[in-house]
């Protein structure tokens, strides 16, 4: 692993854990959303300045980070979201996604992956499950994994989403997509267990070897602010009462436990640790 992409390996006890940005994007109207769902005015300042690369401009907008993650556990490689995919990707300012680029300077082939995690079926999360070129699985030897209700609600739709169309359904065609629910292991040292609201099937995974812990939190988590403040709503959680509980109760477990996260869409690589100053929770990068 080269000098510049060393900062995206983290260990957590034997298990590997590999940073895959898929890229960026600087989003104009953000981060107004959580601004408007409460009175309450949020610091932006204190956030832009402990969180360098998340974002941009005079009124601290949002700059999106989407960020994969290899979990490579008991000789076992597990690839968690997919990204945006080849794009243009048109509510990232037409990002065109990174992941191959990102795979292979990890030394990751597409054959390496043995299971690909999908915490939830937005599109900025399986944009890379499927080669339309080939009509095939982008990942030959995996697996995929998806929570039972996140089928139900996206495939329930009238119509089914077009990204839900194109990289979800093929992959249920070709046999090769298992439909999850309830807390389970999924690997070696790695549970994925219901963290609900985002989408009715969101999972976020633990990571457990040796006393140490990191949780992959999915789209509970989308911005280092809501370590500090899970409580403020998220403008497109589709269940906001439920996103909220959720948030509360994952950072609330985070802290007491000592885990560390890794979070799709913070500056990459997205590790942080959560840390108090002066009784005020933090996301403190690694
Ligand atoms: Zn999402
Ligand atoms: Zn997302």
């Amino acid at each position: 692993m080269s000098g510049a992409s060393a900062s995206r390996v983290t260990h957590v006890g034997e298990i590997t854990v590999v940073a895959l940005p898929d890229g960026a994007a600087d989003l104009p109207g953000w981060p107004m959303a959580a601004e408007l769902a409460n009175n309450d005015p949020v610091d932006w300042p204190s956030y832009a300045e402990r969180n360098p690369g998340g974002f941009h401009g005079p009124e601290h907008q949002w700059r999106i980070h989407n960020t994969c993650f290899a979990v490579i556990s008991g000789g076992e490689t597990t690839l968690v979201d997919c990204g945006v995919g080849a794009g243009p990707y048109p509510w990232y300012a037409g990002l065109r996604g990174e992941l191959p680029a990102s795979m292979a300077a990890a030394g990751l082939a597409p054959e390496d992956i043995g299971r690909v995690f999908l915490t939830h079926a937005h599109p900025d999360h399986v944009g890379w499950t499927f080669d339309e070129e080939r009509g095939a699985p982008r990942f030959p030897s995996a697996r995929y994994v998806l929570h039972r209700r996140d089928w139900a609600e996206f495939a329930g739709r009238s119509p089914v989403p077009k990204h839900f169309t194109r990289f979800v359904a093929p992959l249920e065609r070709a046999g090769v997509l298992d439909l999850l629910d309830g807390e389970r292991d999924v690997a070696p040292g790695v549970t994925a267990i219901e963290t609900p609201g985002h989408t009715p099937g969101h999972m976020s995974l633990i990571i457990r070897s040796r006393g140490d812990g990191m949780v992959i939190s999915g789209d509970v988590l989308n911005s280092p602010m809501y370590v500090s403040e899970p409580g403020r709503p998220f403008g497109p959680d589709l269940d906001q009462e439920t996103a909220v509980r959720t948030r509360v109760a994952l950072v609330e477990r985070i802290e007491a436990e000592g885990w560390r996260v890794a979070a799709a869409h913070f500056p990459e690589p997205g590790f942080g640790a959560v840390v108090r100053v002066e009784g005020k929770r933090w996301f403190a990068a690694l």
